[in-house]
């Protein structure tokens, strides 16, 4: 028997996500803030546009929400519109929010009372693996639930791994964005300091994607998005300065000396403050080159 999925949050990554779903052989709602985002998605994918989280979940097996933050997803459960006034006894609430583990905790456990299943599933790859359905999905929550849920996930997602329970799927995406935003930064001001001294960045980069200095930042992101100077707009810088800060926050509660972590959120949240809301998470390179008033592109 197919599942009835609700999908809301039709943002960047939400948006091609839920697309893969509406392929698939699913019955299909979706509910965005913005309600003219959710009637366009509905009308161009054949799929049902709820008037409200309420009305979203009622008879859905599988919630999917992908919101900013875990604090959007909670907001949400109350109120005669709210999630919990429509998702039934033995449903799952399948948040992809990039969230932190301490509020996933606490919606599992208000979601339980009402006999309804949660788990964290945070998903990397970008709008690019979303659009091709080959996300990576880490899971935090019981593995039974789980598998009940896997048919919807395997309709993004390629990789799927159980990382642990509530919370764990959280905690490893936010340890995984805080290394690549280090990675940003200390590309943007190793090819910043090349520059100043003379070198071309694309000879810079074609010496350090061979070597050992290399990471996804220095072969895909730099090459195609700085060197290009397109800094297309993908991934917020803000949800990148909100994750690092995930990191920051969960390295300090498991007492981990983490000075790195702690500086990498210092600084991304400098670089947020200074961009806005808009800007794309590689464009915290140019608040680095304003740092040194040195562009990296000759
Ligand atoms: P966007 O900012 O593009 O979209 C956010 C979505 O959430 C929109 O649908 C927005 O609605 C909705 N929303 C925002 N605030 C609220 C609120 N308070 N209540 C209800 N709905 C709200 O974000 P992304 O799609 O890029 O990111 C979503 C999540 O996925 C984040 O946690 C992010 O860290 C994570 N992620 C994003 C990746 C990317 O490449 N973009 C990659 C991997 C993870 P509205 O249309 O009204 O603004």
């Amino acid at each position: 028997m197919s599942l009835t999925v609700a999908f809301l949050g039709l943002g960047a990554i939400g948006a091609p996500m839920a697309t893969h779903l509406a392929a698939g052989p699913f019955g299909l709602r979706v509910w965005n803030r913005t309600a003219s985002r959710a009637a366009a998605f509905a009308t161009e994918h054949g799929a049902v546009h709820a008037a409200s989280p309420a009305e979203a979940a009622r008879g859905a097996d599988v919630v999917v929400t992908c919101f900013p933050v875990s604090a959007d997803v909670e907001a949400l459960l109350d109120g005669p519109e709210g999630l919990l006034a429509g998702l039934a006894k033995g449903a799952v609430l399948l948040d992809c929010t990039s969230g932190d583990p301490a509020t996933s905790k606490r919606i599992a456990a208000r979601l339980a009372k009402a006999g309804v299943g949660f788990l964290d599933a945070p998903v990397s790859g970008g709008v690019k693996a979303a659009v091709a359905g080959t996300l990576t999905v880490m899971v935090g929550g019981d593995a039974a639930t789980l598998a009940r849920v896997r048919p919807v996930i395997d309709a993004f997602g390629e990789k799927v791994v159980h990382c642990g329970a509530v919370g764990a799927g959280d905690a490893v995406k936010a340890v995984n964005n805080a290394l690549l935003a280090l990675h940003i930064w200390s590309t943007a001001e190793g090819l910043v300091t090349l520059r100043k001294a003379g070198v071309d960045p694309a000879v810079a980069l074609d010496v350090i994607n061979t070597s050992s200095g290399r990471s996804n930042s220095s072969m895909n992101l730099f090459p195609e998005r700085v060197i290009t100077r397109a800094f297309p707009r993908t991934f917020r810088l803000a949800l990148l300065d909100k994750d690092v800060g995930i990191a920051a926050q969960v390295a300090r509660e498991q007492q981990v000396p983490s000075p790195l972590i702690q500086l990498t959120a210092e600084l991304f949240q400098a670089a947020h403050r200074a961009l806005g809301e808009e800007a794309d998470h590689v464009e915290a390179v140019k608040f680095i080159e304003g740092l040194a008033g040195q562009e990296i592109v000759p």
